[in-house]
């Protein structure tokens, strides 16, 4: 892989780590102009279209803000769901009674994992102090809550602190859970497993990859709901990518194995678009398999395959690298608290078009651990955190919840070094803005605005409550 600090220093230095030439790129100058029109007629919608929301919310008569003032608001979890939606509440009425309670004091840009595992980033990269990111107003209970108490309108804290609310907004987020497959967690302590959904394990990952000399590297997607469903395939790609362009690729098996029947099939167009693409560079798709066991001393993957008529089948898979992908599920409180119900993964139980609570009509949720049946991503809540402090705000006032989300989600598919394909979708799985993002293609303008410009939006805009 070279490097580090070069692959690190910018994604025109990846480019050149990886030595694609101006052919490779296939991209002209004129061309280059044009995407970077797009990008800035993107910007310009995209912050259009956040500043006219900012300007709505501000429509509040004095009167009206001095009774939002007086609602005590909870914020479960501080990250980037909950945080954003206390913004854009602070953003409208900046008295607002607001108290976050987070365990953490250390943030971590999860969507730059990714690029932590392919020596794009580097640790410092993808940390942020935890306090930095609280505005001013924001009161912060450094603990983890230990029980929902909906009933009373209150939460326990682990400290054993009870905390009341008159309305609460849940961003718990979703965790790995490690058990979901056998002997994952003493497969990731050998010198050969690792994945990104978790810093240390990404950096590990970047290692293994680098030092990998070929073999069958076994890339996996889990069933049930997915942290960032597009995140396993990106890694999966850049890796054969890295180990194309180091002259290893000829002695190199690359086996993405899915529990879902195609690789995008939430989005059919960029499902028909990629898939060629994929197919293309020799990356052996497996569909409808699950990651069942590892078996550590023989070095095999043991995968359940399911056939047509539902009946399952054992494949065992050898690797010499493997890049698991356990099933995801939520936090303690959540999954086994009052604010679920069954049949939905231990998620918090909400309309999925206001995000209310199915129950509690206090209560709302944003972000991962929101049952709404949309992508768990950070792009996900740029849509949902207005949706959420709009209808908390309607609430207070008396009002029937006026705000929707309409399950807007966007990816950036990094499917190469130098290259993304970026685009935005519903909860029907249209594409939406297609003009903008020109989503079926592969550009260079996206990978930069994934490596350069993302996290600054992340950040600045949505963390401060511009969306
Ligand atoms: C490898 C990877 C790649 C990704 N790529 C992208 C991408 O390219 N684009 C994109 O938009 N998104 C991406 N994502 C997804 C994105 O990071 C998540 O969707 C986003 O972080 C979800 O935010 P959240 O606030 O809902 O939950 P989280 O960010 O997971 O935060 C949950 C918060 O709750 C806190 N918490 C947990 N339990 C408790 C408790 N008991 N009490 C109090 N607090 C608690 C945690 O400390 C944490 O701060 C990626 C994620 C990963 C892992």
């Amino acid at each position: 892989m070279g490097d580090e600090k070069n692959i690190h220093n910018s994604g025109s230095e990846t480019l050149k780590e990886h030595s694609l030439t101006e052919k490779d790129q296939g991209i002209s100058r004129k061309q280059a102009l044009k995407y970077i029109g797009y990008g800035a007629g993107g910007l310009l919608v995209g912050g259009g279209t956040g500043f006219y929301g900012y300007r709505k919310s501000l429509q509040i008569s004095s009167s009206e803000a001095d009774q939002i003032k007086k609602a005590k608001i909870v914020v479960a979890g501080g990250s980037i769901g909950g945080l954003t939606a206390a913004a854009r509440l602070l953003r409208a009425v900046p008295d607002a009674d607001i108290t976050v309670i987070e365990p953490r004091e250390q943030h971590h840009y999860q969507p730059g994992y990714t690029l932590v595992g392919a020596g794009v980033y580097n640790r410092e990269d993808v940390i942020f102090d935890q306090k930095s990111l609280f505005l001013s107003g924001m009161k912060w209970i450094k603990d983890y809550v230990q029980a929902f108490e909906p009933d009373q309108n209150r939460i326990l804290t682990r400290g054993g602190e009870r905390v009341s609310y008159d309305y609460l907004i849940v961003g718990l987020g979703v965790e790995t859970n490690l058990d979901s497959i056998e002997n994952l967690r003493e497969a990731l302590q050998t010198d050969y497993v690792a994945n990104i959904y978790d810093l240390k394990s990404s950096e590990k990952y970047r290692q293994l990859a680098k030092n990998f000399e070929g073999g069958n590297a076994v890339f996996t997607y889990p069933a049930g709901y997915v942290k960032c469903g597009g995140a396993p395939q990106k890694i999966t790609w850049l890796s054969e990518d890295l180990w194309r362009n180091e002259g290893k690729r000829d002695r190199t098996n690359v086996h993405f194995y899915t529990t879902r029947p195609s690789l995008f099939p939430v989005v059919p167009k960029v499902d028909q678009a990629v898939t060629p693409l994929i197919e293309k560079r020799g990356i052996l798709n497996h569909y409808n398999h699950v990651l069942r066991a590892i078996d550590i001393s023989t070095r095999t993957a043991i995968f359940e395959e399911t056939g047509e008529n539902g009946t399952g089948r054992e494949i065992r898979q050898p690797y010499d690298l493997l890049h698991p992908m356990p099933a995801f599920q939520t936090p303690e409180p959540l999954r086994n608290g009052p604010l679920t119900r069954e049949g939905i993964g231990g998620q918090l139980s909400v309309d999925r078009q206001t995000l209310q609570h199915t129950q509690y009509s206090n209560i709302f949720g944003v972000g991962d651990n929101a049952a709404t049946g949309a992508a768990k991503t950070a792009a996900t809540i740029r849509k949902q955190a207005p949706v959420v402090a709009g209808n908390i705000i309607d609430q207070i006032l008396g009002h029937e919840p006026s705000n929707n989300y309409d399950g807007a989600s966007g990816c950036p598919l990094l499917t190469r070094y130098g290259r993304c394909m970026m685009f935005e979708f519903d909860y029907q799985g249209n594409l939406i803005n297609e003009w903008i993002y020109r989503p079926t293609q592969e550009t260079r303008l996206w990978w930069n605005f994934k490596v350069h410009g993302l996290k600054r939006l992340y950040r600045h805009v949505m963390m401060n409550g511009y969306v």
